[in-house]
């Protein structure tokens, strides 16, 4: 197709004092869009995590362009600066090491920020670990629900575990999909079959794009008898399948808050269903609010 005015503009999408959020490939570097390569091209300054990482992805595509860190740790002291640059109707790009960033990834800081100072922002969209796991896995695409990385140490691992399943007992039922380090996977399966049971549908994604891509399907405890006997190598995703008897967790909430309601107030009606079932207080009290406009008492 020939070149036109308007494909010229699409191409280089980010307007002056603009930032534009640009995906980079997770593996495969052909997955880089030319409308990534021509915004990086226009940017005057491109925000990354790691220098020589981004350094690489741009001496691929013949770029110079100057590099700024941008991580956990400097995002809040950077972004008055970068704000300021902005102003001055500077084009800005931010990238990650892989990936679309923000996800697991920093940025959310700088695009709030950018977003309250009312200066435009922009994505290049492209691959994300995450988006791929979740169309291979064979487990249901919607509702999906994005958790990121769980925390590495058992006990606060397993309180988020704990989370989870109260969010099911109460009613959530979608696919989970959670980050991984690899030396970890045996050890997070172990913990979310302790939390969530050994037949939740699961699979393990890893090395997407690569060489070694390999997608493992199976139940949580098939998932683990794998991991132990050949341990997953390089990067993962672990995702889960809603479980099976998704909305009867909110069903069996409803019937002991109804059946607590009929002898006790409705504070505390939720207080003991909450502690019985293991359920945050707040979100019962709430549900326990409902039914009762929903079944108002006749006495
Ligand atoms: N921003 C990235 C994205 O959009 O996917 C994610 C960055 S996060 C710091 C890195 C994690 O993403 C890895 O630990 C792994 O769980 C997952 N990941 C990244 N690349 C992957 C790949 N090629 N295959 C499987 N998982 C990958």
């Amino acid at each position: 197709m020939p070149d036109t005015e308007l494909d010229d503009a699409s191409r280089t999408p980010l307007p002056p004092g603009g930032l534009a959020l640009v995906a980079t490939p997770i593996g495969n570097m052909d997955d880089f869009s030319p409308r990534a390569v021509a915004t990086l091209a226009g940017a005057e300054v491109i925000l990354c995590e790691d220098t020589r990482v981004t350094q690489k992805l741009l001496v691929r595509h013949g770029l110079s362009i100057p590099l700024r860190p941008l991580h956990d740790h400097n995002e809040d002291d950077e972004i008055p600066g970068i704000l300021v640059k902005l102003r001055s109707g500077a084009k800005v790009a931010l990238v990650s090491d892989a990936g679309t960033p923000l996800v697991s990834d920093p940025g959310f800081r700088l695009v709030r920020a950018v977003i309250e100072a009312g200066l435009p922002v922009t994505g290049i969209p492209g691959p994300s670990a995450a988006v791929l796991a979740l169309t291979l896995s064979g487990l249901p695409p919607h509702p999906f629900m994005f958790q990121g990385f769980l925390p590495p140490r058992a006990g606060p691992r397993q309180a988020a575990i704990a989370r989870i399943k109260a969010m099911e007992q109460a009613g959530l039922s979608a696919t989970l999909i959670f980050y991984e380090a690899p030396h970890r996977v045996a050890e997070t399966l172990a913990a979310l079959i302790e939390g969530l049971g050994p037949e939740r549908p699961a699979a393990l994604a890893r090395e997407l794009t690569k060489r070694f891509e390999e997608v493992r399907r199976g139940t949580l405890a098939s998932l683990l008898a794998g991991a132990e006997s050949d341990p997953p190598r390089g990067e993962v995703v672990l995702l889960l399948g809603p479980p099976e008897d998704a909305g009867q967790g909110a069903e069996d909430l409803d019937a002991a808050l109804l059946a607590a309601m009929a002898g006790m107030s409705l504070r505390d009606a939720a207080a003991s269903v909450a502690l019985a079932q293991g359920l945050p207080r707040k979100a019962v009290y709430a549900r326990a609010l409902e039914l009762a406009r929903e079944n108002p008492r006749t006495d």
